[in-house]
Order: C-alpha cells, then structure tokens, then sequence
C-alpha cells in the first residue's frame, strides 16, 4: 500500500499522522533501497545504534553488522528477500560506540513508485533491541539445562506430580525404582504406602501443603529383597505466565516427590537388631520357660489340693462334734495346707511378666524377623518357607516382642508338626494380607492338621496333642498365643475348610480403625 492508498483507505487520517507514527513508534524503523543503503531511519534507531541521522544516510545497513554474523544467515535473508518475502530473524549489531547488541529484525520488500511515478524496490527494516530478552532466554535455558542434567545424574529419584497425581517430569533413578519394583506408577504407591503408615497425619499434611520430611518406607516382595527409602513431599506452586492470568494469577500447584534408596543402611541396621533381638528373645524365653514349668507344676499341684479340701470338709462334716479331735480330719487338713502353702511358694517364684511399651508395630515386620531367627530350625526340618507379604501394610497397636513371640510360637508348632519321621510335605506358607480393617497373617503348614473335634481344645492351657515326656510338650503355647492375640484385641483361629494340613489366621485391628474407636490393647 503507497501512501496515497493509504490515504484512500484511511480518508480520517492524514499522511501526517502516519509520519508521526513512524518518527514516534517504540521501534527502529528504516528504509533502503534495493542495495539496502539507508533512505530514512526514525529517532528510535538513532536511540539504539548511537548514530544520528545525517551519519547513516547512504550508508549501507551493514554499518551495524557486528561482523560475527554467519554468512549463511545474510545469505537465507537476501534470499527471501529477493524473492519478495519479508524475513525475520536475530543478527548481533554493533552500537557507533562498538558495543554489540542483539537486533529482532523484520525486513520486508515493499515494491512502490518514486514521486516521478517510476518503479522502485524498498526495504523496511524494523528493530527493537533484544539484548535482555536474549540474556534472560539464556540465562532460563542454562538453568533448566543444569537443573535437568543435576535431576537426571542424580542418584535421588524425583518425580514432579501435577494436581491430578500425574507425573509430568521424572528423572532415570525414579523410572529404575518403577522397573525394580514392577511398579507401573512408583509415586502412586509411595502416596498410598504413606497415607497407610502415616494415617490422618498424612491426609493433613496435604490439606495443609506442609511437607514431609525423610519418612521411611519399606516396600517388600516376595521373589526380591526389601527395599527401603526415605520419602520426601514438598509442594511447588507455579505461577501461570498467559496474559488472561496477568492481574489474576491462577497459580499451579505440583507435587514433588523425592526417593532416597536406603536399603543398604537400613540392612545393616536390621543385622544389628536382629542380634540385639536374639539376645532380648532368648533372656525372655528362659523366663518364659520357668514361667510355664511353674505354671504347669502350679495347676497340676491344684487338682489333688482340691480333692483333699474337698475330702478334709467331707470327713469334718461326719465326725460331727469329735472332729477336732479326729486323726483323719487333722491329717487331711494338714495335707491341704501343706498342698496350698506348696502352690503359693509356687505362685511367688513365678517371673513376673515383662512389661513392654505398645506402639506402632508393622506385622509384615514381625513376620519376617521371625522367619530369620526361625531359619536354623527351617533348615534343620528340611521345611521350605513360601513367604509373600502384602506390598504395604498398615500398623497394629500392640507390643513387638509378645507378637514375635505369638508369631514364633505359631512357626515352631508348624516346624513340630511337619517334623516327623517320613513326613515328606514339608512347607510353610505366610501371607499378609489387609481385609476390611483387618491386618492378617495366615499360616498355612503341610502337616497333618488339627482334628475337627480338637480345634477349640489346642487353646486350652495344658492341652497338648503329644504324650507326655516328648519335648515341648507343656501344651501351653497356643494358650498363651491365644493370650496375646486376645490382649491385642485380635482374634487367632483355625481354618475349618482347609484340609491339606493346618491353616491358621490371625487378624489384628488396622491401627487406623482402632485409633478410630478409641485406642490401646485392652
Ligand atoms: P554483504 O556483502 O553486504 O552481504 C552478504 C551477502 O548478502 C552477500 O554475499 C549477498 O549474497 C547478500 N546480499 C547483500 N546485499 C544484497 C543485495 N542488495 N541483494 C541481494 N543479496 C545481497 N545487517 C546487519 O548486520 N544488521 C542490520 O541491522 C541489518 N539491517 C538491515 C535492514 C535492511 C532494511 C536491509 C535491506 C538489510 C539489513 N542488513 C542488516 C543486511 C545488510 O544490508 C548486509 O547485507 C549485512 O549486514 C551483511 O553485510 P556484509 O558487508 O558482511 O556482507
């Protein structure tokens, strides 16, 4: 469009006004000639080059070339422009005082006639200095290059959750989690393996946007080692950077999750426990097996007591008035004093039961020390042990070592049972499993199982399957098993439908629904 279109099309406005809108705009403008010597340029390019106008024109627009520019770039623009296309692009100029800048240039071929009415070709350069813009794109590009290069060189595994919980960007050591783990999504499973251990504590801690710090997860699978990582949560708002969000900021918010593998650590520390719990549980047996003995000499010592009591009323009651001078009554009554006086020395050298601190306790945990310290005996049994705990599992309140020992008393009956002579079935099966508020634990052994009519007897206290004189035989541990599951508010049966050996469960509250009841073991 020449400059009488434009005044055709825009009848409102005079050329004066275009002039003013060329010599005010915010943008260097210039125009040469077909040989890009320079015919006009605005105060705007004197602004940014440094040159007045007198000292440009003629001059041909490569004054501002920083000299450093590829000739190929020159090359790409005379070849659009000589094919009639505007071109666009960045060049390094250089300032009349010889200080570089980066130029955003637009040049466009404007075809026009002269005022004598001849044909001529016109270039209209226009440019803004994008010497910040440049830095500043640099400068983001540099950062996320190193940010990314740090992220994906870490050993830490990170991933950056939207607010759907999707993973938007991850880095190699967190995918290696996802591939050693067979977990499709690793960050689902950490959040859902952190709600169930930290329980309401987690729900407001997201409510909240308050990070969680180094909280130690245990992942474990059957075919594969237990793997522990210290988890981390913090939230990241981003702020929107489109126009309509300009006043109004609607700002992003994401999730980041960060993974330290501290299995290696954590190994070590569970050999170190494991001894001190050896130490701790062989102490507790030996006391516990007076504790039984005792028990055992007590109720057996009770029955007779009962029968001469019973016997000393019955001779009282027929010698009439004479009985204090009967030989018999005084004979019995002595007896019986003798029998309780025996029960109560009995009674005060029974050790006192331990007292133990209840607390959080993570069942897939007891099983599996118990499977460790049990390993000797497995081995010595020639028993295989097929273990599969569940992949998460929630706390129970309770006491760790009384449940180690309900757990060690249900493995070593399961040894013993399968431990005989020609038995060739030797296999243990323990699974963990959550049901509906339930923490489970099933062991399943290959023996030769509990007799419909003794299910509920196995649990009375001195009752034992075996004849008396073979080893282990008191007939005390399912009852105190029993005990234990009883204090912790859970329940221990015997499967009636399973026939192929013996099936036992134990179901301890999840400590979540208990907290929600109201609290402790009774
Ligand atoms: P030159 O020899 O001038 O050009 C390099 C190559 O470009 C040549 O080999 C040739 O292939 C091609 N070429 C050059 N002139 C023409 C032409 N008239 N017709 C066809 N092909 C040609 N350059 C900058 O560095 N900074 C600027 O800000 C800048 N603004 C410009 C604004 C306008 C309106 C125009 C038309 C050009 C502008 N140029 C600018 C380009 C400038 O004219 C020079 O081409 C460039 O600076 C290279 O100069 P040189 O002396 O290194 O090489």
């Amino acid at each position: 469009m020449n400059s009488s279109n434009t005044a055709q099309a825009f009848p409102e406005i005079s050329e004066d006004v275009f002039r003013h809108v060329v010599e005010q705009s915010a943008i260097a403008i210039s125009v040469t000639d077909a040989n890009a010597r320079i015919l006009y340029v605005n105060p705007v390019f004197c602004t940014i080059t440094g040159y007045a106008l007198e000292e440009v024109l003629g001059c041909n627009q490569s004054l501002l070339s920083y000299k450093s520019t590829p000739k190929e770039v020159y090359q790409e623009m005379w070849g659009e422009l000589t094919t009639g296309r505007a071109w666009h692009g960045r060049l390094l100029n250089r300032r009349r005082d010889g200080s570089p800048y980066v130029a955003d240039l637009t040049v466009t071929p404007v075809r026009t006639t002269t005022i004598t009415g001849q044909p001529v070709l016109r270039y209209l350069g226009m440019h803004w200095d994008a010497t910040d813009s440049h830095r500043m794109e640099r400068q983001l590009q540099n950062q996320r290059q190193l940010v990314e290069s740090v992220v994906e060189t870490a050993p830490t595994a990170v991933a950056l959750l939207d607010g759907e919980g999707h993973v938007v960007l991850d880095n190699p050591a967190y995918r290696r989690i996802g591939q050693d783990l067979s977990l499709v999504d690793p960050a689902r499973a950490v959040m859902g393996s952190l709600r169930e251990s930290m329980g309401g504590n987690f729900d407001q801690a997201v409510a909240a946007r308050r990070p969680i710090v180094n909280h130690e997860l245990r992942f474990d699978h059957a075919e594969r080692e237990t793997r522990w990582f210290s988890c981390s949560l913090s939230w990241v708002e981003e702020q929107s950077s489109t126009a309509d969000a300009f006043y109004d900021a609607e700002n992003k918010v994401y999730l980041l999750l960060v993974m330290n593998d501290i299995t290696v650590a954590k190994r070590q520390q569970e050999t170190a426990r494991l001894a001190a719990m050896r130490a701790v549980l062989s102490e507790g047996e030996l006391s516990q097996s007076l504790r039984e003995a005792l028990s055992g000499a007590i109720f057996q010592l009770q029955g007779p007591v009962n029968l001469i009591s019973a016997a000393a009323n019955m001779q009282r009651r027929r010698a009439g008035a004479g009985a204090d001078k009967d030989p018999l009554v005084q004979a019995l009554a002595e007896a019986r004093e003798a029998g309780e006086t025996a029960i109560a020395t009995l009674q005060s050298a029974l050790p006192a039961e331990p007292l133990e601190a209840t607390g959080p306790v993570n069942l897939n945990e007891v099983v599996r020390d118990v499977l460790m310290l049990e390993t000797q005996d497995f081995l010595a049994a020639g028993v295989t042990v097929d273990w599969t705990p569940a992949r998460t599992l929630p706390s129970v309140s309770g006491e760790a070592t009384a449940l180690r020992n309900l757990f060690r008393q249900l493995v070593s009956n399961a040894i013993e049972a399968m431990n005989r002579r020609g038995w060739k079935e030797r296999s243990l099966s323990v699974i963990t499993s959550v049901r509906g508020g339930q923490v489970e634990v099933e062991l399943t052994d290959t023996g030769p199982g509990i007799p419909e009519e003794l299910r509920l007897k196995i649990f009375e206290p001195f009752f034992s399957t075996k004849k008396p004189g073979q080893g282990g035989a008191r007939g005390v541990g399912l009852a105190l098993a029993q005990e234990i599951v009883r204090r912790h508010r859970g329940v221990l049966e015997v499967d009636p439908h399973y026939h192929g050996g013996c099936r036992l469960r134990v179901s301890l509250p999840d400590m979540r629904s208990e907290s929600a009841r109201d609290g402790g073991i009774a």
